[in-house]
């Protein structure tokens, strides 16, 4: 756990969040500010800033990011069309530095994002 990180503390339970999914690994929350009717960040317990701080040891936890948003999908019938998508760095409009993964359904989506 990293002492000043928002999602470490949301993982402590030391902030309230409304969480769907959780296991030694990994936890899951709705986002506080929703871009689609489903909006669930997923991340790993361990704290990773971003992307960049991870390495190929830590390929299963982040796989399991990903089969996570699928099973999320399946359960709020989302199959026809969802997006995942994980910000690395400011530019790439990164806002908190505990990695997750964005799970994004429930209206059309274009192409390229924004
Ligand atoms: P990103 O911009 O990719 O780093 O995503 C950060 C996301 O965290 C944004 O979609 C925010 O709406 C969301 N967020 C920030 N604070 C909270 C919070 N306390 N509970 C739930 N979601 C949050
Ligand atoms: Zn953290």
């Amino acid at each position: 756990m990293s002492a000043d990180c928002l999602f470490c503390k949301i993982a402590a339970k030391k902030i309230p969040s409304k969480i769907v999914y959780e296991d030694d690994e990994v936890f899951a929350f709705e986002d506080i500010g929703p871009q689609a009717p489903t909006h669930i960040l997923i991340c790993p317990r361990k704290h990773f800033g971003s992307l960049n701080e991870a390495g190929l040891e830590d390929q299963a936890v982040l796989g399991k990011l990903q089969l996570i948003a699928a099973q999320l999908a399946r359960k709020r019938n989302l199959l026809a069309g969802y997006r995942t998508v994980l910000n690395s760095g400011e530019a790439a409009g990164q806002s908190v530095f505990h990695l997750h993964l964005h799970l994004l359904g429930g209206r059309a989506f274009r192409w390229p994002p924004g």
